[in-house]
């Protein structure tokens, strides 16, 4: 695949000082298919500067002027969106009509929302005898994982630069390709030199040079708990900002009055997607008791249906540690009833869609992230047993409840500890604010809330 062998800096591709490269893979074949440079703390140290230069002029121009440039950024991105989704498949493994359906289409919608808010948005209100200025927080760091590669990377850097902020984008090491061409897009966009720059890097090289720069204002990251959490601790020695996205471990709560069949098969799908490697995934699936061997026996028929029509895992480390958790699942005795440890396919990193009966909610399947294809159902005797395990987790990210009344729903819904719930098989709207409680995150992604995280208030009294 086509690739740059330099970083983005400053309005133009530069040879990274490091010298270092990171081989990209193809996780169905597991082929190299491109090269791209790992910076190093002096590459990253220089795009933090092109920021900081870039950001007077970028804060100080009008928001309509922002808004046309994001809308130019849309365009750019809807008129590759075929490109991006090839580059997805072949970076990430996922199926190509996912990848058309979901890693372009999504951040083309994305973009396109913040050309509307940029435009839309009181970056200046009256309060009283006050006149409060929402002002752009100033450079950022956006860190980013390979899940959904430009997804994560629009719904940081399209609010940043409509809040007017400036940006270093460190990209996932196993997606850098789909970066790459974020960062074309931009160009052609017509946003100035220094307002976005990309640096490719290993995590605990370029990111950790990047989350600990002072010359940063905001670090806002998606990924794991673990890197969060020393992000977090780093930012706040510092006193700096930060926005955490991080794990989750869903619960998909059917109530008895729900539609069996729909629940499960939609559920089911929702923790298939992706191969698993969806942080809101549904990945535990809560039944009634009455219900439970119905329920049991639809989700290992709709898991069937997977079977080959799944995408490889990332990468073979992200392949073992999903395969780690479904031999701990048996160890710790929950019943399989699809799929298994055993690889698939010999080539690729492949998983088989699995499903897990009989699982309690203290088994480590039940309580730590799995980031697979792997379902676990368990088994409720009331409803307040129901929000008791829907609730018994660290996390807080996403979740579903069923109903056959809305409103009966909805009151299950409104007492989830969990920043988003879908009803009934809601969809998914790029506009609602996307983060978690717990320690599912801090901060909020998408629409008006995402955009405020990239914006500090100073109040003039009069
Ligand atoms: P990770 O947290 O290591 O990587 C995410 C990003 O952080 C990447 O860009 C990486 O280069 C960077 N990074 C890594 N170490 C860093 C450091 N010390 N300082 C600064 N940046 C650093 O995630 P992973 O290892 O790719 O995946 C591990 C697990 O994390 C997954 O199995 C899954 O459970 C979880 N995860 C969650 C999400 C999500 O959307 N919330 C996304 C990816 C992974």
């Amino acid at each position: 695949m086509k690739a740059h062998d330099g970083i983005y800096l400053d309005g133009a591709w530069r040879p990274a000082l490091s010298g270092e490269v990171i081989d990209v893979v193809d996780p169905v074949d597991e082929q190299v298919i491109a090269r791209v440079p790992a910076a190093g703390a002096e590459d990253v140290d220089a795009a933090v500067r092109a920021a900081r230069a870039a950001l007077p002029g970028w804060a100080a121009t009008a928001p309509a002027e922002r808004a046309a440039r994001l809308s130019a950024l849309r365009d750019a991105l809807a008129a590759r969106k075929d490109e991006i989704a090839e580059t997805v498949t072949a970076e990430l493994g996922a199926p190509l009509a996912f990848s058309q359906a979901v890693h372009a289409a999504v951040p083309i919608a994305v973009a396109g929302s913040y050309a509307d808010l940029a435009a839309r948005h009181a970056f200046e209100e009256k309060v009283g005898n006050s006149t409060v200025f929402h002002e752009p927080v100033g450079v950022v760091a956006a860190i980013t994982p390979w899940n959904y590669p430009l997804h994560q990377v629009v719904a940081k850097v399209a609010p940043a630069l409509a809040a007017g902020c400036t940006v270093v984008l460190k990209p996932a090491e196993d997606t850098p390709l789909v970066a790459q061409l974020f960062a074309e897009v931009v160009h052609d966009a017509g946003v100035p030199a220094g307002v976005f720059n990309l640096v490719t890097g290993l995590g605990p090289v370029a990111g950790q040079a990047l989350a600990e720069h002072p010359g940063v204002d905001l670090v806002s990251f998606t990924g794991s708990t673990a890197v969060g959490r020393t992000i977090a601790a780093t930012a706040g020695a510092a006193v700096k900002k930060v926005a955490l996205e991080l794990g989750g471990k869903s619960a998909n709560v059917i109530l008895p009055s729900a539609d069996l069949a729909k629940a499960v098969n939609v559920g089911v799908a929702n923790v298939m997607s992706n191969s698993g490697q969806t942080c809101s995934a549904w990945t535990r699936m809560l039944v009634h008791r009455d219900q439970y061997d119905e329920a049991v026996e639809l989700a290992r028929t709709a898991a069937a249906k997977y079977g080959d029509r799944i995408g490889p895992l990332v990468n073979a480390k992200q392949q073992a540690r999903v395969r780690g958790y479904i031999e701990k699942g048996v160890a710790e005795g929950a019943r399989l009833v699809a799929g298994g440890a055993e690889p698939p396919r010999e080539r690729g990193y492949f998983v088989s869609p699995t499903v897990f009966a009989d699982v309690t909610p203290e088994m480590t399947i039940a309580q730590e992230e799995i980031f697979g294809p792997v379902l676990s159902v368990l088994r409720y005797e009331d409803e307040e047993d129901a929000l008791r395990i829907a609730n018994g987790t660290v996390y807080g990210l996403a979740g579903a409840v069923w109903a056959g009344d809305e409103a009966e729903a909805v009151a299950f819904a409104r007492r989830m500890d969990t920043g988003q719930v879908d009803i009934n098989g809601g969809r998914f709207n790029p506009l609602a604010p996307f983060g978690g409680y717990k320690q599912s995150g801090v901060g909020r992604e998408l629409g008006a809330h995402g955009l405020a995280e990239y914006l500090q208030t100073k109040s003039l009294q009069f």
